[in-house]
């Protein structure tokens, strides 16, 4: 066990509650619950639709599809990212061609590079907004406006950030979130996807359970008698044991939020003052998740990234790298280009706790142990 884990979940009597009283209402599998935490969670991002789903990868998949991503396509994607991301491009037989990141105090993708990777056959954009700071989603707009792209967002780190007054995952045509234990918002495996227009919701819902017309939720209701199936669908489904858990966390998510927020100033505070550390998204003002908090150390001390991390680890901080970069792993080789900015920021990249609950002693003690370590 860690002094500091990377992540804490903030679950308490509420959360059981829910649990038991949808297991006393008997009905457990997609329901009235699922519907409540579709409504609620549209509602919070100002959506005009949700879509629960079993996990986040389900939801990418969905949008890829729902979205005629296909065989032949090219999608641009980021490579600093978790490999769902870009597995999802290749479930509906496309392309992924992978974008650089901005910069070390950047790690969206590049809108730059972004316009340097289209052909003729580009379909789609998705891009990932990193620990809940936005992409630069004006630029992205623009470019994919100009040449009749699909915009996907990954949102999985950023439910509730915002960009422009706009909730993150409703600015392009679909956003997709998760509900992983560890995210911001949990349900032990669980995803959202949120659809820019009607015509892709509908599609997505029908696709998330086997492309049937009607769910036996309706069915049971008497809304319904039979169904037929009208495309080769998925089961993708959230249940309402789990819908329950994202009823009661969606109500606490903007207090953890803010939660966060200060945790995240008190690190700022701190760290400024050691010059081997670079604080990515340093400063950015706006409302944004703090999902994760990255740090990346100078180019002077790009050899000691793993000692810093065993320094923390020995001071009993837990400590992570997010993410491997995708392009370098076996089955994406035959993809792979030359990524500077991103190799370069992933051999010095840190991930330090971050939850709620972390206090200025904690912030103070992670911090110091990394001031000594940084000396070595
Ligand atoms: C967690 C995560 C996913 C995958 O979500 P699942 O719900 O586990 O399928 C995809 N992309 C990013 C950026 C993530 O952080």
């Amino acid at each position: 066990m860690y002094r500091i884990p990377l992540f804490d979940l903030n679950y308490d009597e509420r959360e059981e509650q829910a649990v038991i009283d949808t297991l006393r209402s008997k009905w457990i599998s997609t329901g009235p619950k699922t519907a409540q935490f579709e409504d609620n969670f549209a509602q919070k991002l100002q959506a005009d639709n949700a879509l629960a789903v079993c996990n986040c990868t389900a939801a990418l998949h969905l949008a890829m599809k729902a979205l005629d991503i296909e065989p032949g396509d090219e999608v641009i994607c980021p490579s600093l990212t978790f490999v769902a991301t870009v597995n999802a491009v290749r479930y509906v037989g496309a392309e992924p061609v992978f974008a650089d990141i901005v910069g070390d105090s950047d790690l969206g993708i590049d809108p730059g590079d972004i316009r340097r990777l289209i052909t003729n056959r580009t379909k789609a954009i998705v891009v990932m907004h990193y620990a809940g700071f936005p992409c630069d989603m004006d630029a992205i707009l623009k470019v994919a406006s100009e040449h009749g792209l699909r915009v996907i967002e990954d949102a999985c780190h950023g439910p509730l950030s915002e960009y422009n007054g706009k909730k993150l995952g409703t600015i392009g045509d679909a956003g997709c979130f998760s509900f992983f234990s560890n995210k911001n918002l949990s349900t032990g495996e669980g995803g959202m996807l949120v659809a820019g227009s009607r015509a892709v919701f509908d599609r997505a819902k029908l696709l998330r359970s086997h492309g049937m017309t009607t769910l036996s939720y309706e069915r049971s209701k008497g809304h319904s008698m039979g169904y037929d199936v009208v495309e080769l669908g998925h089961n993708y489904r959230m249940d309402d044991i789990r819908a329950s858990l994202g009823i009661v966390q969606l109500e606490k998510l903007e207090d953890d939020l803010k939660e966060r927020a200060k945790v995240r100033a008190w690190y700022e505070e701190a760290l400024a003052e050691i010059d081997e550390i670079i604080v990515p998204f340093k400063g950015h003002k706006g409302f944004v998740s703090n999902y994760i908090f990255p740090v990346v150390l100078h180019r002077s001390c790009a050899a000691n990234r793993d000692e810093v991390r065993k320094v923390l680890q020995e001071q009993g901080v837990q400590t992570s790298m997010h993410y491997p970069p995708v392009h370098r792993f076996s089955i994406y080789k035959g993809y792979s280009r030359q990524l500077p900015v991103t190799e370069s920021v992933v051999e010095r990249l840190i991930t330090l706790p971050m939850y709620s609950t972390i206090s200025p002693n904690d912030v103070d003690m992670i911090t110091e142990a990394l001031r000594e370590a940084v000396k070595h």
